[in-house]
C-alpha cells in the first residue's frame, strides 16, 4: 500500500496485535532483559525500529566491581537507551562518555561503527539499587549507515514534559513533537517517540502520521487502544499504518513508551551488533571490526 493510497483510509489506527516479551536472558552481566522484537516476527510492522529489549525493574546488590556489557562493536543503526529507575555509563570508540539516571536517554549513533562499553555506573553500582531501563534499536536508512558516528546525551531536564487534558496524565516528548512541543532528538528519519504516563481511568488522545508505523509499550499498568483487548505490563501493542488516530485509555495507573515512525522500507541484513542491507555488508563489517577499523576504547 502506498503513503498515497493509507491517507485516504479511516482516521483511527486499527491493532495488528498484542505482543508478548520473551524468557529474560543477561546482556553482559548487568541488564537482565525480555526481548519484544525482532521476536514476535516483528519485523516491517515496526520499522524503522529493529530491537526493543526490556530490563524490567530488578534489585542489584552493592559491588565495586560495576556490571554490565565490555567492548563491542555496532554498525548501520542507532541504540536508544531509557532509564527509568538505576544509573548507566557509557564510553565509545569516537571519544563519547556519558551518564543517565532516571529520566535521561541516551541516544547513539553507531553508523558506520563504533566500539562501546555499557555498564552501571560506579557509584550507583557501590551502593546496589534496582535498574529499570529500554534499550531500542533505530535503523538507519541505506544512505546513512555508513556515516559518522554521533552521540546525543539528552537530559530529564531538557524533555518537554506536557501535562494533558483534564488531568490526565502526563506526556514527555523524546523526539518528534507532540502538540506544538519538540523533543531534542535528532533523529535520521520521521520518528515520534513518546514516554507517556496515564492515570486510571483516564484517556490520552494521540495524532500519529498516517501511513507510520505506531506501537505502544506497556512498562506498568494496564491499557486499551481503540478499543482494543487490554494490554498489561511488559506487553507490546502494535497498530496499523493507515489511520492516525490512536485513543490510549488507562485501567490502571500506567507508564507507556510511545514509538511511531515512518517504515524504511529496504532489505535488512542483521547478525549480531551489526544492521546493514546485505549479507556482503555484514561480512565486512565484521572484518572491519576485527582490522580495529571501528576504533578501540582507551
Ligand atoms: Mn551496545
Amino acid at each position: 500500500m502506498s503513503r498515497h493510497e493509507t491517507i485516504a483510509t479511516a482516521a483511527t489506527k486499527d491493532i495488528v496485535g498484542i505482543y508478548q516479551p520473551g524468557s529474560t536472558h543477561m546482556v553482559g552481566d548487568g541488564f537482565p532483559v525480555r526481548n519484544l522484537f525482532p521476536s514476535n516476527e516483528l519485523d516491517r510492522e515496526v520499522s524503522p525500529f529493529l530491537m526493543l529489549d526490556y530490563a524490567g525493574p530488578q534489585y542489584f546488590t552493592p559491588t565495586d566491581h560495576p556490571r554490565g556489557v565490555g567492548e563491542h562493536p555496532h554498525r548501520g543503526f542507532e541504540t536508544v537507551t531509557i532509564v527509568y529507575e538505576g544509573i548507566l555509563a557509557h564510553r565509545d570508540s569516537a571519544g563519547n562518555a556519558g551518564v543517565i539516571g532516571p529520566g535521561d536517554v541516551q541516544w547513539m549513533t553507531a553508523a558506520s561503527g563504533i566500539v562501546h562499553e555499557e555498564f552501571h555506573e560506579k557509584e550507583f553500582a557501590r551502593k546496589g539499587g534496582t535498574l529499570h531501563a529500554i534499550q531500542l534499536w533505530v535503523n538507519l536508512p541505506k544512505a546513512s549507515k555508513m556515516s559518522a558516528p554521533g552521540y546525543q546525551t539528552i537530559l530529564n531536564a531538557d524533555i518537554p514534559s506536557i501535562d494533558l487534558e483534564d488531568g490526565a496524565g502526563q506526556l514527555r516528548v523524546i523526539a518528534g513533537s507532540f502538540l506544538g512541543h519538540t523533543g531534542p532528538a535528532h533523529t535520521f528519519t520521521p520518528i515520534q517517540l513518546y514516554d507517556l504516563q496515564l492515570k486510571a481511568g483516564h484517556r490520552g488522545q494521540l495524532s500519529m502520521p498516517s501511513g507510520d508505523n505506531t506501537s505502544i509499550f506497556v512498562l506498568q499498568g494496564r491499557v486499551s487502544v481503540n478499543g482494543s483487548q487490554a494490554a498489561g505490563e511488559a506487553e507490546l501493542i502494535v497498530c496499523t499504518r493507515n489511520g492516525s488516530q490512536v485513543s490510549v485509555e488507562a485501567q490502571e495507573d500506567s507508564r507507556l513508551l510511545v514509538m511511531a515512525g515512518e517504515p524504511i522500507e529496504e532489505p535488512i541484513a542483521r547478525y549480531g551488533p551489526f544492521v546493514m542491507n546485505t549479507r556482503e555488508e555484514l561480512v565486512q563489517a565484521a572484518q572491519d571490526y576485527q582490522a580495529g577499523k571501528m576504533g578501540h576504547l582507551s
